[in-house]
């Protein structure tokens, strides 16, 4: 007990001491300066995700191309586009795997021992609040020896190029949109005219500008027009394929930002006023930097949509563009003679449709669950028919490892998305079917 001259008074047998020295009101974790150090944390953490995503993408990538090698069946453009590309990779490779790991490595520690003290009650009191996108220099943080820091810090941070939200990405990095805006196009056209499509004579770009382009393959053609979403100032393309009077439009929306988990609702959001503007079968938007995250389809009852990484660090990305083409002929052809991958022969199996030169096989089903129908693609090749790509098999640390088994089960020859053991979900409900 402390000694008398230090009581102020006594109260109903309560001592109350005379001055304060140790007792700590949580009030004071909510003040301004403290909302302004949680920012500057979340905006270190985010900066350092953004930095170890582009790294492991670069490690992530050498690991795909020694895999996608093994498969045989494959038709010669594949192989033709792979061997461009591969030229280009294997220089970064050599030069920049084992840095990468290292850089990689030590982001994540960084990031483990700052999230480990998110626990604490300065964080947890704070964690939402919202400070304004400018801050106040406050006495405390312009004269307190640690606030200041923080200040100089969180200053830094703002005037820099990463942007912490989407609303500041605009503002921030036009040049870096109209970049990838452009690569998107290229790699669409690359994408389309390594798929046995033969490349149509018009100019696809002129004065910088690009123009659009055809292609032509058996029965089917295929159309790259570039389209302006004026509501949103974006720039997309449209892919629109036909064969005979069927047609189908997909909209590929280059989509330069870090699409969070929360970030499929906000797409959603976004997708109502494009569609309103723009009508179109599906919808795809192509986001940058996450290679490591499945792409995903989404369909509501209105507009059917979906998200797919594509980036310039990622040798899959073509693959997942051919995925979308490949899925778009099957569903305009009217009858199933020719195959769409490899321009082969269809044979009719018992339930399904069958190519003998690339193995892939094709059928239709009826969903048990919402009584629609839809096609769906497989291959008839053991290796990848028999390869289980369950979750359970990995660990947090590898996880992006089961992102990419899954994302390559069947060699992006699958058009619908699948269950561990390579079954077709309904791309209607996301209800696995049952064969
Ligand atoms: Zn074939
Ligand atoms: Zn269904």
């Amino acid at each position: 007990m402390a000694p008398p001259e230090h009581w102020k008074s006594i109260d109903n047998g309560k001592i109350k001491p005379l001055r304060l020295l140790t007792e700590v009101y949580e009030d004071d974790y909510t003040i301004y300066e403290n909302k302004v150090f949680c920012r500057t944390v979340d905006q270190v953490v985010t900066l350092l995700r953004n930095y170890k995503n582009i790294f492991t993408d670069i490690i992530y990538n050498k690991i795909s191309f020694d895999l996608s090698v093994m498969d045989k069946s494959n038709h010669l453009y594949h192989y033709l586009a792979l061997g461009k590309l591969y030229v280009g990779y294997a220089k970064s490779d050599e030069l920049f795997t084992e840095k990468c790991e290292k850089y990689a490595n030590t982001f994540d520690r960084i990031i483990g021992r700052i999230c480990a003290n998110h626990s604490r009650p300065v964080y947890k009191k704070n964690r939402k609040s919202k400070i304004g996108l400018r801050v106040r220099k406050t006495n405390i943080l312009a004269m307190h020896k640690d606030y200041r820091h923080i200040f100089t810090l969180k200053k830094t941070l703002d005037r820099s190029d990463y942007p912490s939200d989407i609303g500041e990405l605009g503002a921030n990095s036009a040049l870096l949109k109209k970049n990838y805006e452009n690569f998107c196009n290229m790699l669409t056209v690359f994408s389309l005219g390594h798929f046995r499509f033969k490349t149509g004579e018009d100019l696809i770009y002129e004065n910088r500008e690009f123009k659009g382009a055809s292609f032509e393959f058996e029965k089917w053609r295929a159309e790259l027009l570039p389209v302006r979403i004026r509501c949103l100032n974006m720039r997309a393309i449209a892919l629109s394929v036909s064969s005979g009077v069927n047609k189908h439009v997909t909209l590929l929306i280059p989509f330069m930002s870090d699409p969070g988990k929360e970030c499929a609702g906000f797409m959603g959001g976004l997708l109502s006023d494009i569609a309103r503007e723009y009508k179109a079968d599906n919808y795809i938007f192509f986001i940058a930097e996450k290679s490591l995250q499945i792409p995903t389809y989404y369909s509501s009852t209105t507009i059917s949509f979906g998200i797919l990484p594509v980036s310039i660090n990622d040798i899959n990305s073509f693959k997942r563009i051919q995925r979308i083409l490949l899925d778009a002929m099957i569903k305009v052809s009217a009858t199933h003679d020719i195959c769409p991958f490899c321009g082969g022969t269809f044979e009719l199996n018992e339930k399904n449709y069958y190519c003998k030169k690339c193995k892939t096989e094709l059928g239709r089903l009826i969903c048990m669950t919402c009584e629609k129908a839809f096609y769906y693609t497989s291959v008839n090749y053991p290796a990848l028919k028999e390869k289980v790509v369950s979750p359970d098999d990995y660990t947090p640390d590898n996880y992006w490892k089961y992102c990419q088994d899954k994302d390559s089960q069947f060699n992006y020859r699958n058009i619908t998305a699948l269950t561990s053991n390579g079954l077709p979900i309904c791309p209607h409900c996301n209800e696995a079917v049952k064969q």
